[in-house]
């Protein structure tokens, strides 16, 4: 057994943080539930539960519609929300569409942007290790436009081979869209470098910031990219919420993606002029009340510290790794050193649906199967494996049961 390194100067008392989430606190199979699935989703701390809760019992009202007092405070909510992830991510506020996630932020680009822009012999530039997020709205475009995608290969660390990526960015490449963290491997791209390339060869870059936004000190004005996608429940916030950032002069340039409610200035049979970015791009009723939770979301993170949850979920990946590297027949696939706190797994003669089985007898919770990215998986040769992804909240003494409830399992399976 390792010993717990000491906490960082000034860093939260985790064991207080974990005490937030009351989910956790509770047992899976008559075992405290050990939650390893948090690339998949996050859990919500009781600022988020009780946010929504107090939106539901005080001002639930639509927003942007009515001019009484309800609809006025649950219309500062939605764009206190706004104003709140727009500094998380370090970005102008009007600048920041609000969508129910990274899928639905990543389609925005792809029919709003690409879909009249591109033609026949363009290509669409992505890597191997995409989520199908970042895959499909592109095969999408391309098979109207007459397109092509263009895959940049992965080394056999789960890095992305900078080389070949640099050489794949030709004259007909009108795109490039790039996971800044990966779901299934952990490993962190290095958007800024590979973005100052694309900008200089005139390449619009897209970058899926899923599983970045949730654990890196994120500075998104200076990746440099022109969009930018994050999901809300990955960082404690509801489902259902999420946002694109792009550079206003290409929000300013697309057509809406989706026509209604909000997104307009007038209608008329003769025809109808749109509202201004981002409202544009927001037709319909939004998601409010999951807003209203996301806001408190970004404000516990900020609260914590970024640099203290990416110190956090780095110590607790070293240890997670160091142990697993001792249970026999063990692969693990991601081994770069600049990786975030997700560790994809097989155990040799064991299929990874059998061993998140047998794990979740033991209480802890791993995601197993493709990840919802088949050609990087297709890549490693394997069907499946299981993944665990980790969080500030999490603990050294899981870590440990983890591994315990792991050997279990690989005796009963062996
Ligand atoms: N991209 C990545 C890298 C992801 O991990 C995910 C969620 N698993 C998505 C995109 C899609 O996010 P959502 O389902 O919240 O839209």
């Amino acid at each position: 057994m390792s010993p717990t390194p000491p906490t960082p100067a000034g860093a939260p008392d985790w064991a207080r943080v974990r005490a937030d989430f009351p989910l956790l606190m509770r047992e899976v199979n008559g075992k405290p539930l050990v939650y390893f699935d948090n690339a998949n989703t996050a859990q919500k701390p009781l600022p988020v539960i009780d946010a929504v809760d107090a939106f539901y019992r005080r001002y639930n009202a639509n927003v942007s519609r009515a001019v009484h007092a309800l609809g006025t405070e649950a219309t500062e909510a939605y764009e206190g929300a706004r104003a709140r992830l727009a500094r998380f991510l370090n970005v102008p506020g009007d600048e920041l569409v609000l969508c129910n996630g990274t899928t639905f932020a990543l389609n925005l680009v792809a029919y709003s942007w690409a879909l009249p822009r591109l033609q026949a012999g363009d290509v669409i530039l992505v890597s191997r290790m995409e989520h199908h997020a970042n895959i499909v709205p592109w095969q999408l475009v391309a098979q109207r436009t007459g397109a092509h995608i263009r895959v940049a290969e992965i080394l056999p660390d789960g890095s992305l081979d900078l080389d070949a990526l640099n050489a794949a960015m030709t004259g007909e490449v009108k795109l490039l869209a790039l996971a800044h963290v990966s779901n299934v491997l952990g490993t962190v791209n290095p958007v800024r470098e590979i973005c100052r390339e694309a900008r200089r060869r005139g390449i619009v870059t897209v970058i899926d910031g899923s599983q970045a936004a949730p654990h890196l000190t994120l500075d998104v004005a200076a990746i440099g990219c022109d969009f930018y996608a994050v999901t809300g429940h990955k960082m404690c916030g509801p489902t259902g919420t999420g946002a694109l950032w792009a550079r206003r002069e290409l929000l300013e340039a697309m057509p809406p993606f989706i026509g209604g409610g909000e997104m307009i200035k007038q209608v008329s049979f003769d025809g109808t002029v749109f509202n201004d970015a981002p409202h544009k791009f927001e037709a319909g009723t939004p998601n409010i009340a999951g807003f209203v939770g996301l806001g408190a979301a970004v404000d516990y993170l900020e609260t914590l510290g970024r640099e203290h949850i990416a110190a956090r979920e780095q110590a607790l990946l070293a240890h997670l790794t160091e142990e697993l590297q001792r249970v026999d027949g063990v692969r693990i696939f991601g081994t770069t050193p600049h990786k975030a706190a997700v560790v994809s797994f097989l155990v040799e003669g064991a299929h990874a649906h059998d061993l998140a089985t047998l794990l979740d007898l033991e209480g802890v919770a791993v995601r197993s199967g493709q990840h919802c990215a088949h050609p990087l998986l297709q890549y490693f040769g394997v069907a499946a494996t299981c993944r665990a992804s980790l969080a500030f909240y999490n603990t050294h003494q899981e870590v440990e049961a983890f591994i315990a409830a792991l050997q279990k399992a690989r005796a009963l399976l062996g």
